[in-house]
């Protein structure tokens, strides 16, 4: 999605270089799998995984180190936790009950091992039609909201569905880059939500 070869990251005193794009340094899995590979890891490889990830990556002083992690309330999550006890949660859902049933626990486990939750945000919120220009509530309304209700933590900002996202992600351009896109003024203003705090 940032554009970047699936190439392993140059090493340098023992560190990993994690490639820059858009001004956000980079590490995945995907540098180090072959196309299509699926990761298949679990438990002790996946923590061993995410400690080299933190520990054995050339980060600098980033000014945010965002996580993204799988569904729901798995090791990595937990391993996580254990390791940056200082670190805020973000849940991002979709309006629909069953995905918000997940957030909810994943919420829940944030509060049990005494993470803050910095927020929720909404994600494919709606979808604005070309045709009639209304929004169409594809995956229900108020999944959000009462996510952000249940848990106390604050809803940061609702991402419409639209195809540009996907266009950019293809294109390798993130489409918050695009100051004309509805997705990316979504983007813009909850990242304004997140640096108030
Ligand atoms: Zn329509």
């Amino acid at each position: 999605m940032f554009g970047l070869p699936a190439v392993k990251p140059d090493v340098h005193g023992g560190k990993l270089l994690p490639p820059e794009r858009y001004g956000v340094k980079i590490m995945s899995m995907a540098f180090f799998l072959s196309d299509n590979e699926p990761v298949i890891w679990r438990g002790p490889l996946l923590g061993r995984a995410i400690e080299q990830f933190l520990g054995d990556v050339f980060w600098g002083s980033p000014h945010y180190l965002l996580v993204d992690l799988p569904p729901g309330t798995g090791d990595i999550a937990l391993t996580l936790a254990q390791m940056i006890p200082a670190a805020e949660m973000i849940i991002v859902t979709t309006p629909q009950e069953a995905a918000s049933t997940i957030a909810v626990k994943a919420a829940k486990m944030a509060q049990k091992t005494e993470h803050s939750l910095l927020g929720v945000i909404e994600n494919m919120a709606y979808f604005v039609c070309p045709q009639c220009e209304t929004k169409h509530y594809i995956f229900g309304q108020g999944g959000a909201s009462e996510i952000a209700r249940i848990t106390g933590a604050r809803l940061l900002g609702s991402v419409p569905l639209d195809e540009k996202t996907r266009q950019s992600g293809d294109r390798g351009e993130p489409v918050a880059q695009d100051p004309a896109s509805p997705v990316g003024a979504a983007f813009r203003e909850i990242a304004a939500a997140i640096d108030a705090e």
